[in-house]
């Protein structure tokens, strides 16, 4: 697949490892979740066995499928194949006794059908079919966006694409042809950044391939939703802010550029102060933290449904007046919902506006906890009537060159309020790391003190969150102050 991306990514893959940076938390948790999601969709197959050599035991794999594939089991795991110098593992393979053919299952944690898995798919069935294996159907199993726990028996969808990939099948070849002429190349091969190291998802390369192009540190590549027509710039050599000309930009766009160009921030005090008039005392900030697993744990939680296990509440009762916190930490493996949501509406009581940051988010949780707790359904749906998002606020009125680009709490806060309001050094400093920790925290077999560092650290970044929050809310207030 890094060859179908790009000659240079399968190259460096293969012949300089030493340039792939290693795998970070975030990325090995997406693949333990896929990992887990194989396991799990194995138990829809159930009686197969399972082809248990290593990853890199290429030719014991091998070995130990033609064997499974004699004796005619039903259902084989990570089966092995190859051909031409191609290897790839089938997740499930399902072999019909009628037909005597198989029908190739490949697992994907995703919630619906997506081009790449049809890439995956597809060369993976070249590769069996031409090892000599008939196969009669190819289907895609992901999960089921429709399926709620505790009711898993519709888990996941089988999709059969045969007819799909079938068109594909010419392409393969040639592809593959391009890809084995890379890798026996001198040296690297000479492709440019561009679309394609961005597609899906980030190349394991980008850092090495972005550093050795000129780019200046606040450039085209920060410019907010900027989108593929970053790359209209970049083929004119035009990377600094300074070369472009912005009339295709928008209005937010526009200024970013311009902050940066004067040096100067961009600060609308009449739009912060009209869209504050509102707001009304105690204000109340809220933040969540949620844990989204794809294979849904909660009842009536679906995959990836994010559900709260965390919240901090910092309240103040006059502009500048003195903070009142509160917070909550579901520490079990149970269902937080039903110990939260009395907490959330004991925090949240009162008629003072609700402050959230990016409140999509947090009213979107409150609405799947109305939905699940019927009793509380109407205190709940009340609270999203409260909510005012000092996000859209920054979006339309202010713009720092310390952003870079970036309206995200941990790029705002530190570039308004300083560098004690940087998440740097915090042991959990991100929703990622909070997920984790969560996981951590709930496991059974954790330590007591671990447990209790955990803890500690998940409170302090939770309250980070809203203290952040509170004093950027402090700072917007400071600016409609001075607007009169
Ligand atoms: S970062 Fe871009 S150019 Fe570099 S290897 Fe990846 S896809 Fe290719």
């Amino acid at each position: 697949m890094r060859g179908y991306r790009c000659a240079k990514s399968i190259y460096l893959t293969i012949q300089r490892p030493d340039l792939e940076p290693p795998v970070g938390p975030d990325q090995q948790a997406v693949f333990d979740q896929g990992n887990m999601v194989g396991e799990v969709a194995r138990g829809y197959y159930p009686g197969g066995v399972l082809v248990d050599n290593k990853p890199w035991d290429f030719g014991g794999s091998l070995k130990r499928t033609r064997e499974l594939l004699k004796d005619g089991t039903e259902f084989i795991y990570e089966a092995a194949f190859e051909y031409k110098g191609c290897y790839a593992r089938a997740d499930i393979l399902k072999y019909s006794k009628e037909t005597k053919r198989w029908t190739l299952i490949e697992v994907k944690s995703g919630i619906k059908v997506k081009p790449e898995y049809l890439e995956d798919v597809g060369l993976q069935a070249w590769i069996i079919a031409n090892g000599g294996i008939q196969l009669e159907k190819i289907c895609i199993l992901h999960l089921n966006p429709e399926c709620r726990f505790p009711n898993l028996k519709n888990l996941f969808v089988e999709v059969d694409v045969t007819d799909q990939l079938r068109e594909t099948y010419r392409d393969i070849a040639p592809r593959l042809n391009a890809i084995f002429t890379a890798l026996r190349s001198q040296d690297i091969p000479d492709v440019d950044i561009g679309p394609q190291c961005s597609v899906n998802r980030d190349c394991e390369f980008k850092s090495f391939c972005f550093g050795q192009r000129e780019i200046p540190e606040v450039s085209i590549f920060n410019i907010p939703r900027i989108g593929a027509k970053v790359w209209d710039f970049y083929k004119k050599g035009q990377l600094a802010l300074s070369d472009i000309d912005t009339s295709g930009l928008n209005e937010q766009q526009k200024c970013m550029v311009d902050v940066h160009l004067n040096d100067q921030p961009f600060i609308d005090r009449g739009a912060i102060q009209s869209a504050m008039s509102e707001w009304k005392y105690p204000l109340v900030y809220l933040d969540f933290e949620t844990i989204n697993p794809p294979i849904p744990r909660y009842p009536g939680t679906g995959p990836y449904q994010q559900t709260p296990f965390q919240f901090s509440v910092h309240i103040q009762q006059e502009p500048g007046g003195p903070l009142e916190h509160k917070e909550f930490l579901h520490d079990t493996a149970t269902d937080p919902r039903p110990s939260l949501i009395p907490a959330l509406l004991e925090a949240c009581a009162g008629q003072g506006t609700i402050v959230a940051y990016f409140a999509t988010f947090e009213k979107k949780c409150i609405t799947d906890l109305a939905e699940f707790s019927k009793a509380h359904r109407d205190e709940l749906l009340a609270l999203n009537e409260r909510f005012a998002d000092p996000l859209d606020i920054m979006r339309a009125a202010v713009y720092h060159p310390g952003f870079a680009g970036s309206y995200s709490l941990k790029a705002v806060a530190p570039a308004l309020l300083g560098k004690q309001f940087s998440y740097d050094e915090m042991e959990v400093g991100d929703g990622g790391a909070a997920q984790r920790a969560f996981t951590e925290l709930i496991n059974e077999t954790t330590s007591e003190p671990r447990r209790q560092e955990l803890t500690r650290a998940m409170l302090d970044y939770c309250r980070q969150d809203t203290l952040a929050m509170v004093e950027a809310v402090n700072w917007l207030g400071r600016q409609a102050t001075a607007a009169g």
